[in-house]
């Protein structure tokens, strides 16, 4: 990235700003001075939009606070549209694992603008982001390119239901695998934190197609195995689950998915949406040495633009058409600048150092907030794997959704609050997983630890 081009983006920033502010004037808003461009802009964004966002999580219900409008990103911050800065552990949600504005991600969606947004016919980079990832993830043989895990996941299943002719699926309580109408049953974080355990519009006649088992229970799975014989699609899980809060899988449990799907000629998917290429280079499976027989990708596959993949086995993938007769299309699937910020995203995560130097800084930060709590009789649960991490507010064991419900939501939020006020953008709801990038320096870390370590002595 040029200097012009980093002087060309702050201007856009001030004219965006300059624009936002003009807006409020002319709608005659004083504003009094506690009153943020934030809290205007989430005003107006009420009126028009549901709940006032696009997507639940973020409108910080569950910590019982307004959302932050954001202006800009850089590197391991975000910035406000009061111009606050904070470390940011969102990260998009994920997506964001080299940092906001990494130099190479912006010259890929640069050089992609000056060939057009989009062809609806097939471009490049696609096949090239197509091979990329099935060298990167050898359980991958071939894929297909959607916009979203949503999509990904919803189309998996379409796929493991046509090809093992059964319509059963099985899914773990808490996990989340988008919000397509059968996945939205005991469905982790988003849902739990709004207190809906499934969703009003979701037809039971739907529902009732899906499974939801505890996490980590292997004989649940295999007494479910054997009261549906031979109607069991496909078993699908997050391998590491991060919408419940961040749970790690006990020894033998997708080792033994493995095992109860090949015997009863199910299809096991592994959700690595938010795992890919995150936990390791190869995902959640390669890190555990799990072969699934298909995967769900999203989040960092896309650089932070929209993308989604499902991906396998080639005599189930070959089922998807136009090869095979299980329908799935899209617009925009395999948009040339959102494959160009994919790709640009996976070369610069090649490099096996990164992952190594990710897991010190996660366990350096994981031992912190643990050491901090500690100092001021705070009592906490901290879960994490390389570039994720949940503190939980309990001192119980955590290897389930239900053990994760234990936890104090009320510390949560007061500990949100306060955090927020420290300069640290934390994932607005217990049931998250906090995500690091490259750009989460030690430095960065030490002062997110202090951050803690102020915040948990207020509390306390
Ligand atoms: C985020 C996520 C999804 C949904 O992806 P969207 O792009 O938000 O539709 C699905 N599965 C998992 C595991 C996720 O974390």
């Amino acid at each position: 990235m040029s200097i012009t081009g980093r002087n060309k983006n702050a201007q856009v920033i001030e004219k965006l700003m300059t624009e936002t502010a003009t807006k409020d004037k002319k709608e005659g808003s004083v504003p009094a001075v506690a009153e943020t461009r934030s809290k205007r802009l989430f005003e107006r964004a009420k009126k028009v939009m549901p709940g006032g966002v696009n997507s639940p999580a973020r409108a910080c219900l569950s910590v019982d606070a307004e959302p932050v409008f954001m202006a800009r990103a850089d590197g391991p911050y975000l910035f406000d549209v009061d111009d606050t800065e904070y470390i940011d552990y969102v990260l998009s949600w994920g997506p964001m694992i080299l940092g906001h504005r990494h130099p190479r991600l912006l010259e890929a969606i640069e050089l992609g603008l000056e060939h057009g947004t989009s062809y609806g016919a097939p471009c490049r980079a696609e096949v090239e982001l197509a091979e990329l990832i099935t060298e990167l993830i050898p359980s991958i043989e071939m894929v297909r390119m959607v916009n979203s895990g949503t999509e990904a996941c919803m189309s998996a299943i379409r796929v493991a239901r046509a090809f093992t002719k059964r319509d059963l699926v099985i899914k773990f309580d808490g996990c989340y695998h988008g919000h397509a109408d059968g996945f939205l049953v005991k469905a982790g974080s988003g849902l739990a934190t709004l207190g809906i355990a499934s969703s009003p519009g979701v037809p039971e006649e739907v529902s009732k197609l899906t499974i939801s088992l505890p996490y980590n229970d292997l004989d649940a799975v295999s007494k479910a195995f054997q009261e549906h014989k031979d109607e069991i699609a496909a078993v699908i899980v997050e391998p590491i689950v991060g919408n419940s809060g961040l749970l790690n899988p006990k020894e033998g449990f997708l080792e033994g998915l493995r095992d109860l799907c090949t015997k009863h000629k199910a299809l096991l998917i592994f959700d690595e949406v938010m795992t890919g290429f995150r936990v390791a280079k190869g995902g959640a499976q390669n890190l555990l040495n799990v072969k699934p027989d298909l995967t769900c990708l999203g989040k960092i596959i896309g650089g932070g633009l929209p993308v989604g993949a499902y991906g396998g086995r080639k005599d189930v993938m070959e089922m998807v058409a136009p090869q095979g007769s299980v329908y799935q299309a899209g617009t925009l699937s395999g948009n040339p600048l959102a494959m160009a910020a994919g790709l640009a995203q996976l070369r610069a995560l090649r490099s096996e150092k990164i992952y190594a130097e990710m897991k010190d800084m996660t366990d350096k930060l994981a031992q912190g907030v643990r050491d901090a709590a500690k100092e001021h009789g705070i009592k906490v649960n901290v879960s994490s794997t390389c570039g994720m991490i949940t503190v939980f507010f309990t001192k119980g064991e955590v290897t389930n959704f239900e053990e994760a419900q234990k936890a104090d939501t009320e510390m949560f939020s007061k500990v949100w609050k306060e955090l927020l006020n420290h300069g640290i953008y934390w994932p607005p709801s217990q049931f998250e997983a906090a995500f690091l990038s490259t750009m989460h320096t030690k430095r960065i870390i030490d002062q997110t630890i202090e951050a803690f370590d102020k915040v948990f002595k207020e509390v306390s």
